[in-house]
């Protein structure tokens, strides 16, 4: 190495950093705090996945899953032109020597997330997350709730100030309309389907998540996916289905059309929080909402959510 090298910039740096420490993990070592078996050292990664496009090109790579369809072209030059030694393992060669894409990585910020094969071990994974800036501000952890093997699943923005309280998701007002939306509406129960959110933890004064938050907490919202595996996804609002999509598209174009997310079907809705506030708009979800139970199949009740 010439002695005239630059030294490595801030986001190399970090994603070794974060590679040794999911080594040391991955290796089970031995007298490694518990803590720190399963806390990646988040602000660190939120950090490099901000500052590195081969890092938000390996985000849409997850995002999109196994199946998916929403590929950008960002997925094409990770695959091509990775970065760092990290971005290098992600693609495994042929036998030939040309790399393939990697398969879909949803393990890429924590590769020990492959072992949780189910909603408790994926809850235990998590624990009392410090991952991001709002864990101080919490008062419980919001995970999830329902069916674990529910052929439908609701995937909203971020827990409010109700469910902060509770740990329970969509609890407060807006929960209440989208539990009429889920009962009467679609003549199922809260227990028959599975809720959730794109992060876990609410952000002060219910402003949206911001872009680090995201992408420290994305990774447990589509392990949630795969370990559900719904026949359907519902996605309430602008934030979820945005982020669920990597778009920036306006939900208003979005709703009424299926999508994709990790080789399952989603179909955008608007957020029971902005129907409150627009209730007009409930003729549109009452049709989306129909559009999802024909897909499983389900009867329509007469008398919808459009009261
Ligand atoms: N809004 C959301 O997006 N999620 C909740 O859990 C509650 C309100």
């Amino acid at each position: 190495m010439s002695s005239s090298a630059s030294p490595p910039d801030r986001p190399t740096i970090l994603a070794s950093l974060r590679d040794y420490v999911e080594q040391l993990r991955e290796e089970g070592l031995e007298g490694l705090p518990a803590s720190a078996q399963t806390a990646a050292p988040a602000s660190a990664i939120a950090a490099a996945s901000a500052a590195s496009s081969t890092s938000r090109a390996r985000a849409a790579v997850y995002a999109a899953g196994p199946r998916g369809t929403s590929i950008t072209s960002d997925v094409a030059s990770a695959s091509a032109s990775p970065a760092s030694p990290a971005a290098e393992r992600a693609v495994p060669a042929t036998a030939s020597g040309s790399p393939t894409p990697a398969p879909a990585d949803l393990f890429y910020l924590y590769p020990a997330l492959e072992r949780t094969n189910d909603l408790p071990a994926l809850r235990e994974f998590i624990g009392e997350c410090t991952r991001c800036k709002l864990a101080p501000l919490r008062t419980n952890l919001v995970f999830g709730a329902g069916n674990p093997h529910a052929e439908l699943m609701f995937v909203g923005e971020a827990p409010g100030a109700d469910e902060d309280a509770r740990g329970e998701p969509f609890v407060g007002r807006a929960g209440q309309l989208l539990t009429d939306i889920i009962e009467r509406g679609m003549g199922l129960t809260r227990a028959e389907v599975y809720i959730c959110n794109v992060i876990k933890c609410r952000p002060p004064e219910n402003r949206n998540p911001e872009p680090d938050e995201v992408a420290a907490c994305e990774p447990f919202l589509l392990r949630q996916i795969d370990l559900v595996r719904p026949r359907a996804i519902v996605g309430l609002g602008s934030f979820a289905v945005q982020a669920l999509l990597k778009l920036k598209t306006p939900i208003s174009k979005l709703r009424g059309n299926w999508h994709e997310v990790r080789g399952i079907k989603m179909m955008p809705t608007f957020h029971p929080a902005y129907l409150l506030r627009n209730p007009s708009e409930k003729r549109a979800v009452w049709a989306d909402i129909q559009e999802v139970m024909r897909l499983l199949g389900r009867p329509i009740p007469n008398r919808g959510a459009q009261r």
